[in-house]
C-alpha cells in the first residue's frame, strides 16, 4: 500500500476530505477523470471573467463552522444572489417577495399580498400539499405558480410538477418583505479569484492525478491505498448492476459578447415553457463586472442553460429525487455498506441534491469519524 487514502474525485467533497486527511498526517492521492480539479464548482478565466463552467455556484450558508472553514481557503466577496424572472418578456423579482407580488397583482401591503395568496390557495382547494404543484400553489398562489414556477420547473426536471416532490420548491424563500435576496443565509458570497483557486488551496501539497478514471482500473487503484473515498456516481461504481439511477443533466452554450453588459444581472431565469433554456448566467456580475484589480471589463461571457435527461456519457448534475429513484438508491446504499474499505460521499456518491455548504459539512463530519481511528 502506497497511500493511506485514495480519494476518487477532486470536487468539494473529495478536496475537503483530502485536506483533512493530510492535516491528520495521512498520505493521500486524489484522482479525477476530468482534466481539472474542483468538480462542478470549477471556474475558468475567459476574457478576465471567472466562468462557472459547470453551472453557477453561489456560496451561501447558515453554518458558521463551514463558513469559517471555506474562509481559510478563499476570501469571499459580498455578492448577493437576486435572480430576475423573465416570463415572455415580463420581468419579476425572485425569490417571491413584495416586489414580485406588487408586479403580479398590484398589491401594495403585505396584508394585501397575503390575502391574495390565501384566496388563490383556497380556490385551488389545497389542504395538505402532496407534490410540487400543490406545494407551490399553497405557498404563492396560482398566478405565480403558472408564470414563474410551472414552466421553469418542468423544463428543469423534465417531469410534470404533479410528479415532483414538494421539497424542491421549499428551497426558495417566500417573503412578505421587499427583500430580493434569494437565500435565507447568514453568510453568502463568491470566492475572489474563483472556486478553482479555492479548491486548489484545499489540495495544496496533496498529490493529484487528473485525466485518471478510477473505474477503468479499479483493482489497480484499490491496491494502492488502505481506504478509498469514492465521490463518483454510486450506480456506476456497481456497474449499474441494479439499474441506472436517473439524473438531470445540463448543457451550457457559452458565448463571449463584445459588449460590457448583456442582461444587467448574474442570473435571469426564463420561466415560460416556450423559451428552450432555463436560465442565462452572465458571469461577470458575480464579481461586479470588475477584474481583480477593480477595472471594468469590456466584454462579457454568458451561458445559456439547457436542462436534459441524463444518458450515459453526459455529466450527471441533479439526482432525480422521486420515489422510484429513491428506492433504487436505497438498494445501492445497501451494497455500498458492504464495501468495507470504501466510503461513498458527495452529490453523486450519495445521490443527494446537496448544496455546497452541506457537502462540505458532510465531508468534515465523515473526516472526523474516519480520521479519529
Ligand atoms: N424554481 C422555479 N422558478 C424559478 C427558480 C426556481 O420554479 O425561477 C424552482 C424549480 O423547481 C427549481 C427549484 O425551484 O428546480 C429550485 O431552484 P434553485 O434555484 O434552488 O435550483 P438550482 O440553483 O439548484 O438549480
Amino acid at each position: 500500500m502506497t497511500y493511506d487514502y485514495l480519494v476518487v474525485g477532486a470536487g468539494l467533497y473529495g478536496a475537503v476530505f483530502a485536506h483533512e486527511a493530510k492535516e491528520a498526517g495521512k498520505s493521500v492521492l486524489v484522482i479525477d477523470k476530468r482534466p481539472n480539479i474542483a468538480g462542478n464548482v470549477y471556474t475558468e478565466k475567459i476574457e478576465g471573467i471567472n466562468v462557472h463552467k459547470y453551472g453557477a455556484h453561489i456560496f451561501h450558508t447558515n453554518n458558521r463552522k463551514v463558513w469559517n472553514y471555506v474562509n481559510r481557503f478563499a476570501e469571499f466577496n459580498r455578492f448577493t444572489n437576486s435572480p430576475v424572472a423573465n416570463y415572455h418578456g415580463e420581468l419579476y423579482s425572485l425569490p417571491f417577495n413584495m416586489y414580485t407580488f406588487n408586479k403580479m397583482w398590484g398589491v401594495v401591503t403585505p396584508e394585501e399580498a397575503a390575502a391574495k395568496i390565501e384566496e388563490q390557495k383556497a380556490a385551488a382547494g389545497i389542504k395538505e400539499p402532496r407534490n410540487l404543484e400543490e406545494q407551490a400553489i399553497s405557498l404563492v398562489g396560482t398566478d405565480i405558480y403558472e408564470k414563474l414556477i410551472k414552466g421553469y420547473t418542468e423544463k428543469q426536471w423534465g417531469r410534470p410538477c404533479t410528479e415532483l416532490p414538494a421539497f424542491i420548491i421549499r428551497r426558495l424563500p417566500v417573503r412578505l418583505t421587499f427583500d430580493n435576496n434569494y437565500f435565507n443565509a447568514l453568510f453568502q458570497g463568491i470566492p475572489i479569484g474563483g472556486y478553482t483557486k479555492m479548491v486548489a488551496n484545499m489540495l495544496d501539497g496533496i498529490e493529484v492525478r487528473l485525466n485518471t478514471d478510477y473505474l477503468e482500473d479499479r483493482e489497480g487503484f484499490d491496491a494502492m491505498a488502505d481506504r478509498v473515498i469514492y465521490t463518483g456516481p454510486i450506480d456506476a461504481y456497481f456497474n449499474f448492476s441494479l439499474g441506472t439511477l436517473e439524473y438531470r443533466s445540463v448543457r451550457f452554450e457559452n458565448e463571449v459578447l463584445d459588449k460590457p453588459n448583456f442582461q444587467g444581472n448574474a442570473a435571469v431565469n426564463y420561466t415560460d415553457r416556450e423559451t428552450p433554456w432555463t436560465r442565462i448566467i452572465e458571469h461577470k456580475w458575480f464579481e461586479f463586472g470588475k477584474d481583480e484589480n477593480g477595472n471594468d471589463l469590456p466584454k462579457t461571457v454568458i451561458s445559456r442553460e439547457y436542462s436534459s435527461e441524463w444518458k450515459p456519457g453526459d455529466e450527471p448534475y441533479y439526482p432525480v429525487n422521486d420515489e422510484k429513484n429513491g428506492a433504487l438508491y436505497a438498494r445501492y446504499r445497501e451494497l455500498a455498506q458492504q464495501e468495507k474499505k470504501v466510503v461513498f460521499g458527495g452529490r453523486l456518491g450519495e445521490y443527494k441534491y446537496y448544496d455546497m455548504d452541506a457537502v462540505i459539512d458532510s465531508a468534515l463530519t465523515m473526516a472526523e469519524k474516519e480520521l479519529k481511528a
